[in-house]
This record gives structure tokens, C-alpha cells and sequence, in this order.
């Protein structure tokens, strides 16, 4: 059986409150074993600590301030982040980032706050979990300053989940130690673009992700996403590189515990 980590869903949202437990159930079925709960603001920090404790075997999570909420940025908020961090649970720091679509909070808030975060998640020793949209030149620039080089203990500092950048940005990041997240645009016909920018990173740098409940791929497009639809963003990957669906399970399901420094020195 092929074996998927989902490393970014939000299943705390309300959308799962009445089926979590068959999401999760639809999710070991279709080979996802593990999948990382991604919580995007101090209010959400609880509830995705309380998933992964309940099931420490298959989820585990990361805690952060999503750039729509940068502006709830506070030296206070950082301190009670990293006394989070410290957990065994809770496996990076996120999300964090950049989104200059979807949110008026100002530009240089976001790039305070993503700034402090960034850094802090590389003093605590844990892998950071991007956002970004819109915004890979000011990316670029904040990870050009923080992360000029790999990590020489781990193989990524974080991910830059559901990548959405360019050829160029894609090696930028890659060069400097960042996996790309793969998503369910990837399986869109018209986003040739961007199955050629991750045809270009390769296949070692990218970790397979559905951010549940957005982003469905083209077999559920306006419906709720859920993990179990990662086999159908890995056949696409596969088709990508012209290699089977069996490497590409086993190939980033071995960077996803990398990336969560599970498997620290693979
Ligand atoms: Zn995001
Ligand atoms: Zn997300």
C-alpha cells in the first residue's frame, strides 16, 4: 500500500465539525498516513493541539499567524509561540508569510511580523511553514536575508506551501534550502506554468500538501478538499516527471518527514 503525508490541511476548520473522524478515516483509506494540522492564529492554536494529541500517530501540528492576521503581531504573542514550539506536537512554526491578494493589512506589517516569525522559527530550531501570494519578490528578499544557505543539519529550513511562484522563484528558494508544497492547482489544465516550475525544482525538494478544505483538485473543483485527495496531486506530479506513483508517494512522503524532521538527516 502507498503511503502520503498531507503536510497542510486545516481540519479544525468548522467545515469537518459534523465528519471529522470519516475524513480521517477516508484520508488512512486512501493511504494518508500522516498529515500535518496547520493552525493560523493564537485562537487556533488549542484545537490543533488537541487533534494531534489525540491522535499522535497520524497528525501532528504547526502553529502560527497566517499574514491575514499580521497585524495581531505582538512581542507577547511571540513569547507564548515559542513557549508552544517547545512541545513535542507541535512539528514547525506556521503558517507565516506574505499576501498581498487577499488581505489590506499593510505591507510592511506583514513584513515585520513574517520577518520576527521566520527568524524565530530557525532560533527554535523548527521548520517554518510559508504562506505566500503575490509576494515572492519581498519572499525572496526575506529569505535571502534570514536563510542565504541550506541548513547544514536538515535538509529544509521550511516549505513554501502551495508554491504559486515561477521557475526562478522556485530554484531561489530550493538553493537556499526550502521545499516547495504541491497542491491541488497543480492538477488544473491551465497551470502549465506551474507544473513547470516544479518540474524544475525536481522531485527531491517537493512535499505533497491538499490545505484542506481549499484548494480541491480538478476532480472536486468548488467542493470541500479533504487529505484523501492526495493521490490524485501525486499522479499529476508523477506525470510530471515521468515517474510512477509509487516513487512519488515514497519520495515525498521521505521529504514530508524531512521537512518535520522526522527523518532529520535523510
Ligand atoms: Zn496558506
Ligand atoms: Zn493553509
Amino acid at each position: 500500500m502507498l503511503e502520503f503525508f498531507d503536510t497542510h490541511a486545516h481540519l479544525g476548520d468548522g467545515v469537518f465539525e459534523t465528519d471529522r473522524e470519516t475524513v480521517l478515516e477516508r484520508a488512512r483509506a486512501a493511504g494518508v498516513i500522516n498529515i500535518a494540522e496547520i493552525a493560523d492564529a493564537p485562537a487556533e492554536w488549542p484545537g490543533a493541539l488537541a487533534l494531534s494529541r489525540a491522535r499522535p500517530l497520524q497528525i501532528r501540528c504547526a502553529l502560527g499567524l497566517h499574514p491575514y492576521y499580521a497585524g495581531q503581531f505582538t512581542p507577547a504573542l511571540l513569547e507564548s509561540l515559542a513557549a508552544k514550539a517547545k512541545l513535542p506536537e507541535v512539528a514547525a512554526v506556521g503558517e507565516i508569510g506574505l499576501d498581498y491578494v487577499k488581505t489590506d493589512t499593510p505591507k510592511e506589517v506583514q513584513r515585520a511580523a513574517f520577518g520576527a516569525l521566520l527568524a524565530a522559527s530557525l532560533s527554535w530550531g523548527k521548520p517554518a511553514v510559508i504562506h505566500c501570494r503575490g509576494a515572492y519578490e519581498d519572499l525572496r528578499g526575506v529569505v535571502g536575508e534570514l536563510c542565504p544557505h541550506p541548513p547544514a543539519e536538515f535538509r529544509f529550513w521550511g516549505v513554501i506551501h502551495c508554491f504559486s511562484g515561477g521557475e526562478d522563484d522556485a530554484l531561489f528558494l530550493i538553493e537556499r534550502g526550502f521545499a516547495l508544497g504541491v497542491d491541488g492547482p497543480v492538477t488544473y489544465p491551465k497551470n502549465g506554468s506551474l507544473r513547470a516550475a516544479l518540474g524544475a525544482a525536481g522531485l527531491s525538494r517537493l512535499v505533497l500538501e491538499t490545505d484542506s478544505p481549499y484548494l480541491p483538485p480538478q476532480s472536486s473543483r468548488g467542493k470541500r478538499n479533504e487529505p484523501a485527495a492526495i493521490p490524485e496531486i501525486a499522479a499529476k506530479v508523477a506525470e510530471i516527471f515521468g515517474r510512477s506513483l509509487e516513487d512519488v508517494a515514497r519520495e515525498t512522503t521521505a521529504n514530508a518527514r524531512a521537512l518535520y524532521r522526522e527523518a532529520a538527516r535523510v
